[in-house]
């Protein structure tokens, strides 16, 4: 893997729960419980669950959009990665998701549509969700489509995206790559219950940050360097409490 052996997994960075850090999306924040994106944002998904933090113009983000630049050999080695990336984790924490967000399983598994119609059609994360991914290609269904409706980029709107078939209870897994204000995640979630999905969660490979706003810095340099495949977001937060008892 280009030097990055996914078992050190150094170019990862997995958020943690606690004073400063948003419980819906895992931004840092000055203090307060949300982000201001999440604090103006309707709450569709029960949980978001990222894998790793997305450091602007750092390895991770690196790949995240250059696994969309097709076709190029830099983009072929950059989608095994995020297959990778993904597999691993949903074997080791789809469990946690599922938990975080009330249900037993996720019977369904999509991505979010991207902005631009022509390149949804080739886009690499339905083949990273529908084929790589040993858990997730057996249960991935295409369930959502981008609406004709203009609505403002970055901003949550529930014409966004349309479901294509009705959903009757199930609980659907969103995938996707980027998280940086959740509005089309949290769109894409509300299509999907309305819909008559049941349960809908998130896991997101990064969760874009910058390291220069506010106290970003400190706050990263304070998580484990080690990127530990054994916990997530989720799992961390219940061993933390259960130390704590
Ligand atoms: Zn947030
Ligand atoms: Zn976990």
């Amino acid at each position: 893997m280009n030097g990055l052996s996914l078992d050190n997994a150094s170019f990862l960075r997995s958020p943690r729960s606690g004073a400063g850090v948003c419980v819906d999306c895992f931004n840092f924040t000055r203090g307060f419980s949300r982000c201001f994106a999440c604090a103006h944002t309707e709450r569709q998904l029960a949980a978001m669950v990222p894998i790793s933090y997305s450091i602007g113009h750092e390895y991770l983000h690196h790949t995240l959009a250059s696994y969309k630049r097709l076709p190029s050999d830099r983009a072929a080695t950059a989608i095994s990665q995020v297959g990778a990336i993904i597999d691993r984790f949903l074997e080791c924490h789809e469990a946690c998701v599922a938990a975080a967000a009330g249900t037993d399983r996720f019977e369904l598994v999509t991505t979010v549509p991207s902005s631009d119609a022509g390149r949804d059609e080739t886009h690499p994360l339905r083949r990273v969700v529908g084929e790589l991914v040993r858990s997730t290609r057996d249960r991935h269904q295409r369930l959502l489509r981008r609406t004709d409706v203009p609505v403002e980029p970055r901003r949550f709107d529930v014409r966004r995206y349309g479901a294509v078939l009705p959903l009757d209870g199930a609980s659907v897994l969103l995938i996707d790559d980027t998280w940086t204000t959740g509005a089309s995640a949290q769109s894409a979630a509300a299509a999907l219950r309305a819909a008559g999905a049941r349960t809908v969660a998130a896991v997101v490979v990064g969760r874009h940050l910058n390291r220069d706003w506010y106290e970003n810095d400190r706050h990263l340099d304070k998580l484990s360097c080690r990127f530990d495949w054994t916990t997530c977001a989720v799992c961390a937060d219940w061993r933390r409490l259960a130390e704590v008892a």
